[in-house]
């Protein structure tokens, strides 16, 4: 699949030495093995408290591929909703597209000062370097979101942004931020966040969210928050901006509690977020509060090719982050190793997708396809099978002559049982001498690269078809015996 936008934009991504790096840092080590593994159990909490749970999850799922068969019907009607509350819409074919929508408002606007709350949409796009070139100062309101843009980095979990930093870390990007030297004790770097966040509120005319679901017959936006950013950023500026994808919309307003009630629970455990905020237009005659101004920017940056591929159940995603905390591999690597905005098992999806899978050959395989993600995702999204699809598109553009000769071999001798058995007594007589306590830890030749990283299991002394007539006896004498 070739890349159509720059979700990307960035250098070769060295996925193999990033999760080296990973691996060796002992403080991410701890902060992944402890946020991944209380969001875990919060998760598996959330949906046994739940009485149907399951049927919800189900629900949703058919919601979810219901939309997804009609997008264009539901985002039209969304549109006209959203003009009817005197809304704007705009449409985005890539982030390129979405940028200069959101610039140009900006400065048509006269707005020079944005807040922005956590949007995964918006990092998708790029935008806060772009307003920053358009002498638009911008500033993230989630704190971990803060932290992040304090540091220079890229978000490293979908719901907990900032997870591989410590209060240590924060204590000296804030002091470093203001000028002064801060404890790094967790309530006092929460007190000064908030009061230098509040005074951005207080100054800003623009303010930028994502989407976390639009309604389409009413013309809401919702946006879930724990910290209630995301109020403050849509009701103090002037102008409000909403960025979504637009795999993000639902039908009905009878809709959204089903992904309410899901989604937090999927994610951390609660019976619901903090902040559920339901934005519907901008301020009307006799309101206190509220934008002049609501423009809605829709993205679709590449979402509608992947809608006619084997690939469209990933636009099901409600980024919940469920599927990163119960990942072997997320939990050991971390998400920046992962290279793109999205990590983890739904990131290896769609960074391939979005960009493209040639500039991700890792991304793939970044992941032991044991089914955690299936089990712990609130709409059943099926990502080991997405991630064998994303391994087949590879080998079938890529195998070299000598793959596509082992497997045609692989394939001839399957074919024939006798030349199977063959085969394993061959493999037994060579690779036993070299066991150590039933494990292959040195192979030779081409085996040398799978022992580099992991042992072999030995052979048995003898196969299951050799074991299984005298099984099939011992059987028949018991059951003769007992009856
Ligand atoms: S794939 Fe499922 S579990 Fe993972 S972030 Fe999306 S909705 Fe959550």
């Amino acid at each position: 699949m070739p890349s159509t936008n720059d979700y990307a934009r960035r250098e070769h991504h060295d996925f193999v030495g990033a999760t080296a790096q990973a691996l060796e840092d002992a403080p991410l080590q701890a902060a992944l093995l402890r946020l991944t593994g209380t969001l875990m159990a919060a998760n598996r909490r959330g949906y046994a408290s739940f009485p149907g749970s399951d049927q919800l999850r189900d629900y949703a799922k058919q919601i979810k591929e219901h939309t997804l068969a009609h997008l264009d019907q539901y985002l039209e009607e969304l549109e006209a909703s959203i003009h009817r509350l005197g809304g704007h819409v705009h449409w985005a074919a890539d982030a390129e597209e979405a940028r200069r929508i959101v610039v140009g408002i900006a400065q048509r606007s006269g707005c020079c000062r944005a807040v922005k709350s956590k949007s995964m949409t918006t990092e998708e796009i790029h935008l806060n370097p772009a307003l920053e070139k358009a002498g638009i100062e911008v500033t993230e309101t989630d704190f971990g979101e803060f932290v992040i843009q304090l540091a220079g980095e890229r978000p490293s979990h979908l719901v907990a942004p900032a997870v591989h930093h410590t209060r240590e870390s924060i204590s000296r990007l804030l002091s470093r931020h203001l000028g002064t030297s801060l404890p790094d004790d967790a309530r006092t770097l929460a007190m000064k966040g908030r009061e230098l966040l509040r005074a951005k509120f207080h100054r800003a005319d623009l303010g930028i969210t994502g989407a976390n679901f639009a309604i389409a017959e009413t013309g809401t936006i919702v946006l879930i928050t724990n910290e209630g950013n995301g109020r403050l950023t849509t009701t103090c500026p002037r102008v409000h901006i909403a960025i979504m994808g637009m795999e993000k919309v639902l039908p009905r307003l009878e809709h959204l509690p089903v992904f309410l009630k899901l989604l937090a629970r999927a994610a951390t455990g609660q019976t619901m977020s903090v902040y559920s905020t339901l934005l519907t237009g901008p301020r009307r005659q006799g309101e206190k509060d509220g934008p002049e101004a609501f423009h809605l920017v829709i993205l679709d940056n590449g979402r509608s090719r992947i809608l006619a591929t084997p690939f469209r159940e990933s636009l099901q995603c409600i980024r919940c982050g469920a599927c990163l905390n119960a990942c072997p591999v997320y939990r050991r690597i971390g998400g920046h190793a992962y290279g793109g905005v999205y990590s983890g098992p739904i990131g290896s999806i769609l960074t391939p997708l979005y960009d493209s899978v040639e500039a991700n050959p890792h991304l793939p395989h970044a992941s032991s396809l044991c089914g955690a993600c299936l089990s712990a995702c609130p709409v059943r999204i099926n990502i080991p099978r997405m991630l064998i699809g994303l391994r087949e598109l590879q080998h079938h553009r890529k195998a070299d002559r000598w793959e596509r000769l082992a497997y045609w071999l692989w394939k001839e001798v399957l074919r024939r049982p006798w030349l199977y058995r063959l085969s394993l007594r061959a493999a037994r007589l060579l690779l036993r001498p070299l066991a150590r306590n039933g494990w292959l830890r040195e192979l030779p030749g081409a085996g040398a690269n799978w022992t580099a990283v992991r042992d072999f299991p030995a052979p048995a002394p003898r196969s299951f078809r050799d074991l299984w007539p005298r099984l099939l006896n011992e059987g028949e004498r018991h059951s003769t015996a007992t009856r």
